[in-house]
């Protein structure tokens, strides 16, 4: 039997972050990853000369993020090196009323350059009133202090956002970006959470990726958990947590016990109660507030590797008035009715890093649409078909020059990542959803009633988008799992 201070469950960006900072400050981690690699949802896989993720991450902010505090923190960030790529990086597809495809490049970190406002008002047909009231919304965002911005987690982002009587087109662009960065409805994301997360877009840009794969920043950090003398199990899963006199003690895994005076987990707050542990273990009104938590939706979509360069940017949204969404337009589109041009994200990684390809000119890329976090969803198929024929009208050649093309869904996702514990969940892109209830001073508290289990990752501890928020919880929760056990 192998006693340690802490066993980390999982090692995506929230269970690798938290296992590393807290060996550093001295504690003996066992860090238990149930997949071949660190990296979660964000893992980077090696298939036969290219290195892509499994699903497409790009990190925002770009600069001054809680990536790079972590790895300053370490001191490893000369091996897990940021990439932000120069120049004109990120380009827009926006389908005008009147059908045409209006096409725009833009740095990845906004400068509100008189250039930048000339492409917007040609981009989206907007004039300098319409640019005036942009900027105030986003001059509001600026002006608020963090207390400011906390005191609005049970206010509704597009509420908020409603009195600054913005033209369609550019709430339009707002909303698709709030809808790829939380995987929710705008109207039921918390202004908090839009307002900080814009705050950081802002000021630190969108898009920051890691030479070697997004998830190479995970992988160092687990290696890291090593060499400060501690366990690191790949393809391994935990099959229970251990319970001992009203206390989580350890964990189960091959059979085999280690035991630890916390638990840590990142394999999402359902499974780590109603599974890992078991609910008789927590007072029943605990049991029905983790069964009723709310999942962000999945994304689906494929992975593409291509013999030439076909998407000329690194980061493309592709969208109209009709593709954000809102709840209603959500529930229309599970009710099988569909926007015009449903909002499609592509990121392309070797724009980022060419060498993650072996064959100089070949792309990756990753093109995502929105579906619903049930693993058993039937949506998939219909939601990659209308991405597949947006895109085929959009970059015709692409067809004839695909090397490798791999689909995914909820499924996938959950198996990366999440077992399915209640019916519905398991395939969420981010963790539980970011909605106004499950947000802020409202999201489960990342110590649970049964002492000494914690929850890390994208369902506790943290704000903000994706990854960001994972890292951010794994700094929150490695501050409060050292404080108890002192
Ligand atoms: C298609 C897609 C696109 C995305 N795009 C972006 C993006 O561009 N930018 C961004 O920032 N975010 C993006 N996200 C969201 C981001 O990936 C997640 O928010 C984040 O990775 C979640 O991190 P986490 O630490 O909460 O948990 P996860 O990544 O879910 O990690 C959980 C880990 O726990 C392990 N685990 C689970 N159960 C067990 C067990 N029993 N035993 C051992 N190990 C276990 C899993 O294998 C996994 O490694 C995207 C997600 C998807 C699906």
């Amino acid at each position: 039997m192998q006693e340690f201070d802490v066993c980390v469950i999982g090692a995506g960006f929230g269970g690798a972050s938290v296992a590393a900072l807290l060996a550093k400050s001295g504690k003996k981690v066992a860090l238990v990853e149930k997949t071949a690699r660190a990296g979660g949802k964000t893992q980077t896989t090696e298939r036969k000369g290219y290195r892509f993720e499994m699903f497409g991450a790009v990190g925002i902010p770009a600069y001054n993020s809680r990536f790079h505090e972590l790895v300053d923190t370490l001191g490893i960030a000369e091996r897990a090196p940021f990439v932000v790529p120069d120049g004109d990086a990120a380009s827009i597809r926006y389908l005008n009323k009147q059908g045409e495809w209006k096409v725009s490049y833009n740095p990845l970190m906004a400068t509100g350059s008189e250039k930048e406002m000339t492409a917007m008002k040609e981009t989206f047909g907007v004039t300098d009133t319409d640019l005036e009231a942009l900027g105030a919304f986003y001059g509001e965002i600026l002006s608020l202090d963090d207390a400011a911005i906390n005191a609005l987690d049970n206010t509704g982002a597009y509420d908020w956002m409603a009195r600054f009587n913005m033209a369609e087109p550019l709430v339009s662009q707002v909303c698709m970006n709030l809808n790829t960065l939380f995987v929710v409805a705008v109207d039921r994301l918390p202004a908090s959470e839009m307002i900080f997360a814009l705050r950081d877009q802002v000021l630190g840009g969108a898009g920051r990726y890691h030479i070697g794969g997004y998830g190479h920043v995970a992988e160092v950090c687990a290696d890291y958990v090593v060499e400060q003398g501690g366990l690191y199990l790949t393809k391994t899963r935990v099959q229970s947590i251990l319970v001992e006199d009203g206390r989580a003690v350890g964990v189960r895994v091959d059979g085999r016990d280690i035991r630890a005076r916390a638990v840590i987990s990142n394999a999402g707050i359902q499974p780590t109660v109603l599974k890992l542990a078991g609910a008789e273990h927590f007072p029943s009104a605990y049991i029905e507030r983790i069964t009723a938590l709310e999942p962000s939706w999945a994304i689906c979509g494929f992975r593409y590797v291509l013999d030439k360069r076909i998407f000329d940017a690194a980061l493309i949204p592709v969208f109209s008035d009709e593709s954000w969404l809102n709840e209603e337009r959500y529930q229309d589109m599970l009710n099988g009715k569909w926007p015009n041009v449903p909002l499609i994200a592509i990121d392309v990684p070797s724009e980022f890093d060419p060498g993650l390809s072996d064959i100089p000119g070949h792309q990756l890329a990753n093109c995502q649409v929105f579906m619903p976090a049930d693993t058993e969803s039937k949506l998939v198929d219909e939601a990659i078909a209308r991405c597949e024929a947006v895109i085929d009208e959009l970059w015709p050649e692409l067809k004839h020059h695909i090397v490798r093309k791999e689909p995914y869904g909820a499924k996938q996702i959950s198996s990366m990542s999440r077992d399915v514990a209640v019916p519905g969940c398991g395939g969420e892109a981010v963790g539980i959803a970011q909605v106004v209830g499950q947000c802020g001073s409202s999201k489960p508290d990342a110590r649970t009633p049964l002492p000494g289990l914690y929850i890390v990752g994208c369902d506790a501890g943290g704000r903000g988008a994706g990854t960001h928020q994972a890292v951010d919880s794994g700094f929150n929760v490695a501050a409060m799992v050292e404080q108890d056990l002192a």
